[in-house]
């Protein structure tokens, strides 16, 4: 078997957390998402290593009773940081009840080594059961590297803890005490080493996969109305309409702009108005088919993409579409804002010629008629044919 020094195992551990509990100070982020909580569990964890590394030395309350209580600590922070993470209130009584109960009963077992085991395998698991029921519970986290390493590196600690418990009660481990272990005690300094920078690194990723997953969406998504932004637009515009040209299917875009936004603007507050904007946007979506894409332009002005729709269909679910929202009353502070729009409609079967800003250029011309024409209104273009092209005259 591998000699392995204990105290140097335990002031390896110290290092590891202290070194974790940097690195979370260094990466800080902006938002509160229990990564301080996180740290500072951490620091609870530097703590309890150096007050073992102390055993015989330093006197029993604080070598025994108050570094198991500490470590108890860290896991009341983990689950603290978990549900800061995920913006829930942290849940005290679990966080503290624990801490106390592990106090009082290594105060009670100082003199009794294999009580104490059985004491942190009783104990800790539960508190990382709750860790692990926050993270997972009510709804399951969004899957991710950062979670499935978190999970795999805590459920290690339950098993190692638990396996610890079972063995000190059927007398089945030595029992030479922290410093004099046998291969399973090493076995645990060594897994308890591996699962701070695990979970550490686990928590650290969720943070991540978050950030990444929110960068995502908001480079496609509308922030304020949560309907596809113009950069998505675009691109799926792009997309459709070379697949319309390719497969001969028709294709129709409407152009819808709020009429006298600014009066809304104006006369109710900025807010307000941007209200009237996402209740625009929410009438929209209900009323597409799951192919349809709506987006937000620019501004108060509309965009919606028709693939497979011929001009005559996507005029009639534009009229379906004004009367919605003439209808709808829009509600804010108390205060009905009627809202009404203006819908341009160009619908067509697309030739080789024909590109995406074309269509919109179409679509915004008939928009601008229906402004015209008196607003609240649908107005309908055909796709103007494409100029012809210029020779190049021969030099
Ligand atoms: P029309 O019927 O001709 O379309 O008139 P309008 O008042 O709707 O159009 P106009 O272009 O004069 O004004 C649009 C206004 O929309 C001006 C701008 O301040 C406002 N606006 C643009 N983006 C936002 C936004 O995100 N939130 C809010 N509340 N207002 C916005
Ligand atoms: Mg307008
Ligand atoms: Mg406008």
């Amino acid at each position: 078997m591998l000699p392995l020094d204990v105290p140097t195992m335990l002031l390896m551990t110290a290092a590891s957390s202290l070194t974790m509990a940097g690195s979370f100070a260094a990466v800080r982020s902006q938002r509160r998402e229990g990564s301080q909580l996180w740290a500072l569990g951490l620091l609870l964890h530097t703590a309890t290593y150096m007050l073992y590394v102390l055993r015989g030395t330093a006197p029993d309350w604080a070598s025994i009773v108050l570094s198991n209580t500490l470590l108890s600590g860290t896991f009341a922070l983990a689950l603290a940081a978990v549900c800061q993470f995920q913006g829930r209130a942290l849940p005290w009584q679990r966080m503290l009840l624990p801490v106390l109960a592990m106090g009082a009963l290594f105060a009670v077992f100082v003199d009794d080594y294999r009580a104490r085991i059985m004491v942190t395998g009783v104990v800790l698991p539960l508190q990382i059961g709750m860790v692990l029921w926050a993270l997972w519970r009510p709804q399951p986290p969004a899957r991710g590297r950062g979670v499935l390493l978190l999970t795999l590196s805590l459920g290690l600690e339950v098993v190692l803890l638990g396996v610890r418990g079972v063995l000190a009660a059927a007398h089945a481990m030595p029992l030479d005490g922290l410093m004099r272990g046998g291969p399973l005690q090493s076995f645990t300094f060594m897994a308890v080493f591996v699962v701070v920078i695990l979970a550490s690194l686990g928590f650290i990723l969720m943070t991540k996969d978050r950030a990444d997953a929110d960068n995502r969406y908001f480079a496609t998504h509308d922030e304020l109305t949560g309907v596809a932004n113009r950069r998505a637009l675009v691109q799926a515009l792009d997309r459709d309409v070379a697949h319309a040209v390719r497969s001969g299917e028709p294709y129709a875009l409407l152009m819808l702009d709020v009429d006298h936004f600014k009066s809304v603007n104006d006369g109710h507050g900025h807010r307000a108005g941007d209200q009237v904007l996402c209740h625009v946007a929410a009438i929209l979506r209900a009323r597409l088919r799951a192919q349809d894409l709506v987006g937000r332009y620019g501004g108060e002005e509309f965009m919606v993409l028709l693939p497979g729709t011929p001009a005559r269909g996507a005029a009639g679910l534009a009229k379906t579409l004004r009367e919605a929202v003439e209808q709808t009353p829009c509600e804010y502070g108390g205060r009905v804002i009627p809202v009404t729009v203006s819908i341009g409609v160009c619908g067509a079967r697309l030739g080789s010629g024909d590109t995406w800003d074309r269509l919109i250029h179409a679509a915004d011309q008939a928009l601008y008629a229906a402004k015209a024409a008196g607003r609240n209104r649908v107005e309908c273009v055909a796709l103007a044919q494409e100029p012809p092209r210029t020779r190049a005259a021969p030099a």
